[in-house]
């Protein structure tokens, strides 16, 4: 029997601290209760909702109308330098893992929060890296069948995967390449990469950037020399940023003073504040630049 909870306050299981309650709530441990859950959402005729930690999500004030399965499926197996790993495992333990195994190529993972599962799903990435770029394949439940998919399948792209706009795909788990290496130079790089998150990161709580860098394709509106462009792709946070919206409040939601394409929680902030201030970011960056900001979030129950 699952033990299937009802009117769960989501607020509390993300990290943005923002949303109703799920009508229906359940922590699946393993892969067969993530399988038992989803049949019973789909028996009941519910809309079902893959939960990891919350951290890239906004979820409405009204909260979710069906089923809410959070993933805490955590084990994980280490074979040379493949590591295997369930979907609910905490990125941050993961990258603790590989280099207590001596192995090297998540340390810029270090300080994201949130699970393998929702790192898969929107490709993670951050300081020149992605987490595809580690990936050898991915297990998934698609229609109550189990397959394996190889990484070439997942269509991976920036902050993208096949995964992203597929919410009747189940992430279960994934293997990992990485390199055999020395565990003082990982450490030295932990460091380096927690030090840049501090300094440049607010710690109010916040569902990290809300949006993606957009591709350039226009830049007849942008000063060169002074836009941070990377792989073609111009930083969100400086368009906003230059639209002087640093600060900008809407009730208790905030354009962070400190990184304006993250939207800080003051305190009671609603999920309703936080889309009128991504609305009016976007029509101000549309105005000034002609550029149009793409959420890199995604939204639960509106
Ligand atoms: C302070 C802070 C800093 C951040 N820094 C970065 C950063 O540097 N780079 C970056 O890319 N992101 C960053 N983020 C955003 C976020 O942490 C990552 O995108 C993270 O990988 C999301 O994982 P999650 O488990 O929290 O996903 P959730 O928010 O729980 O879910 C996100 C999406 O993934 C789906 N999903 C989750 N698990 C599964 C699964 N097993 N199967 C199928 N779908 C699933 C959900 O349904 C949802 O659509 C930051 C966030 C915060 C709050």
């Amino acid at each position: 029997m699952l033990k299937i909870k009802k009117n769960i306050i989501l607020s509390s299981y993300t990290t943005f601290r923002i949303g109703g309650r799920a009508k229906y709530f359940f922590s699946a441990q393993n892969k067969k209760e993530i399988i038992q859950a989803v049949n019973w959402a789909k028996k009941k005729n519910l809309d079902f909702f893959i939960l990891g930690g919350g951290s890239n999500i906004l979820v409405s004030d009204s909260g979710f109308d069906g089923l809410v399965i959070r993933l805490d499926n955590k084990n994980y197996k280490v074979n040379g330098n493949i590591v295997s790993v369930e979907a609910g495992m905490p990125l941050n333990e993961l990258v603790k893992i590989s280099i207590d195994n001596n192995l090297s190529g998540l340390e810029w993972a270090v300080g994201i929060p949130g699970t393998i599962g929702g790192a898969i799903c929107g490709n993670t990435g951050a300081f020149g890296h992605s987490i595809s770029d580690f990936i050898l394949s991915v297990e998934i439940l698609k229609n109550k069948e189990i397959k394996i998919l190889q990484k070439e399948d997942c269509s991976f792209s920036y902050r993208n995967s096949l995964f992203k706009n597929n919410r009747n795909i189940v992430i279960l788990s994934a293997k990992f390449k990485l390199k055999k290496d020395n565990k003082k130079k990982s450490k030295e790089m932990l460091a380096k990469y927690l030090n840049q998150r501090k300094i440049t990161q607010p710690v109010e709580p916040s569902a990290g950037c809300i949006f993606k860098n957009p591709f350039c394709t226009d830049l007849s509106k942008i000063n060169k020399k002074l836009a941070p462009i990377k792989d073609n792709r111009i930083s969100a946070g400086w368009l906003i940023e230059e639209c002087g919206l640093k600060g900008y409040k809407i009730g208790q939601a905030q354009i962070s003073k400190k990184h304006a394409n993250f939207i800080i929680n003051c305190g009671q902030a609603k999920a309703e504040d936080v889309i009128i201030l991504i609305s009016l970011t976007k029509q101000k960056v549309r105005d000034r630049f002609n550029i149009q900001l793409e959420e890199e979030i995604k939204y639960v129950g509106f």
